[in-house]
């Protein structure tokens, strides 16, 4: 019997994360829940060196490539405009019912609230957290949480017009290159889509540059399949780091109910709603599909990032996954920057549990802005880890300024899930991912149709 390249890979996937898993059990146990930053440095060294950094590398050419070739194969812009109106109109759809479900968990199961009287999650357990997010939130992270505060102070509408701001302004980069030499995926996008256009409008003369585009993909998933080959090693040093700094006792600690009712929304959602909306639009056996994606699912776990999965992602949707060319090229990196159905349910679970643990009570209205804006907050958040814990400061400020009154939630309230954000953040990566396969996949077959 032939084994298979993808089994050899998945299988080893695998065992590194389970692996991870029990040498940072390990050695969280070994140092006493303190494990110095030294050894946990080096197995990131070892993680971001030889996998994340390697995945970044082919990144920004692959995508150019990937949106160039994808637009161009589409050709006529009506189909296209059909496409991508489609596709947008999925991400929206899924992120709002992702944020629904969320909402729905963390109000039925109410984490924050322990005793069941409205009186929030205990005195210490909150100063705790608001020394945390002190000592632990600095420098240029501290920075952008309070340009996104901003935005959330100025309420539902002032968030939307800053978020419609900042999308507009990547979308139309004055500098291509530059967005590109950042590592700013959304300008290199539309950069790409335009020009791919244009190539398709030139007939014979554009043929010799999208000849150049098409070899540069197919050079750069030649590397994209080299660099899987260190896939089980970087999982096992990233999620090695992940659990020695967390431990598992975590899972059991007064956060749990918090985390479980996260974990188990990333679960519905990607277990049944995905899949129901991928038989219902994509006539597809979603699970046989889920299979056939794992290792984009298992790297976005391991690596919770969805920009760095990309290449991940598209090598198995056009291998494995039976996504057309068109539809993989062109919905999967649009969905790596703006479609994160488990960052979106993330940050309603989140922000409801901290409101719940200051005891302050939300209504309809503050539940209506909470959707709203935790939804255009996922849009905005990058797909890098814990981009979904910078971006949920809009949530939280806009539902205080929603609320007017002198109850608010201090921003440091963010500190209570500081410690146990990045095992959720590895959840909610793969859910992000997961979701951006299914919508590539159900468009497929509009580009084929
Ligand atoms: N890490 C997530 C992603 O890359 C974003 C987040 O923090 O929620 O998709």
């Amino acid at each position: 019997m032939k084994i298979s390249r993808h089994t050899v890979l998945s299988a080893g996937i695998v065992a590194g994360l389970i692996l991870g898993g029990i040498v940072g059990e390990f050695l969280f146990s070994k140092h006493g829940g303190e494990v110095p930053d030294a050894v946990l440095n080096n197995y990131k060294f070892f993680g971001d060196t030889f996998f994340i950094n390697l995945l970044k590398m082919v990144l920004v050419p692959l995508v150019a490539a990937s949106v160039i070739v994808g637009v161009a194969s589409i050709g006529d812009p009506a189909h296209l405009g059909r496409l991508g109106g489609w596709t947008v109109l999925y991400y929206f759809a899924t992120m709002v019912i992702a944020v629904l479900l969320g909402v729905a968990l963390v109000t039925t199961v109410a984490p924050g609230d322990p005793h069941g009287d409205g009186s929030g999650i205990g005195a210490e357990i909150r100063s705790q957290g608001e020394a945390t997010y002190d000592e632990k939130i600095k420098g240029s992270k501290r920075e952008r949480m309070e340009e996104k505060a901003a935005a959330g102070r100025r309420g539902v509408g002032g968030a939307l017009w800053t978020s419609f701001q900042n999308i507009t302004k990547q979308m139309i980069p004055k500098n291509p290159i530059q967005s590109a030499a950042e590592g700013a995926l959304l300008p290199v996008i539309s950069f790409s889509l335009i020009l791919g256009i244009a190539l398709t409008t030139l007939g014979e003369r554009g043929r010799p540059l999208l000849a150049v585009f098409e070899s540069l993909f197919a050079v750069i998933m030649k590397l994209v399949d080299w660099i899987l080959w260190l896939a089980p090693f970087g999982v096992f040093c990233l999620a090695t780091a992940s659990i020695a700094k967390i431990g598992v006792a975590q899972l059991f600690g007064p956060l749990a109910k918090y985390m479980l009712v996260v974990f188990l929304g990333l679960v519905i959602h990607a277990v049944i709603v995905l899949p129901l909306v991928l038989s219902i639009f994509g006539r597809t056996n979603p699970y046989r599909y889920m299979h056939q994606m794992r290792q984009a699912l298992m790297t976005a776990f391991g690596t919770a990032s969805s920009s760095a999965t990309l290449p991940v992602s598209i090598d198995n949707a056009e291998e494995l996954g039976g996504v057309s060319r068109k539809s993989a090229r062109f919905v999967l990196p649009l969905g790596a920057t703006i479609n994160m159905d488990g960052t979106a349910l993330y940050e309603a679970v989140a922000v409801v549990f901290l409101f719940q643990c200051y005891g302050i009570p939300l209504g309809g209205i503050e539940l209506a802005v909470i959707v709203i804006t935790a939804t255009l907050a996922a849009v905005g958040a990058a797909g890098i880890p814990s981009a979904g814990l910078v971006t949920m400061v809009i949530v939280i400020e806009a539902v205080n300024n929603s609320l007017g009154g002198d109850k608010t939630l201090p921003l440091a309230a963010v500190g209570i899930i500081l410690g146990v954000d990045r095992i959720l953040d590895m959840c909610r990566t793969a859910t992000n991912v997961w979701g951006d396969a299914v919508g590539a996949k159900i468009m497929s077959r509009v580009t084929t149709r």
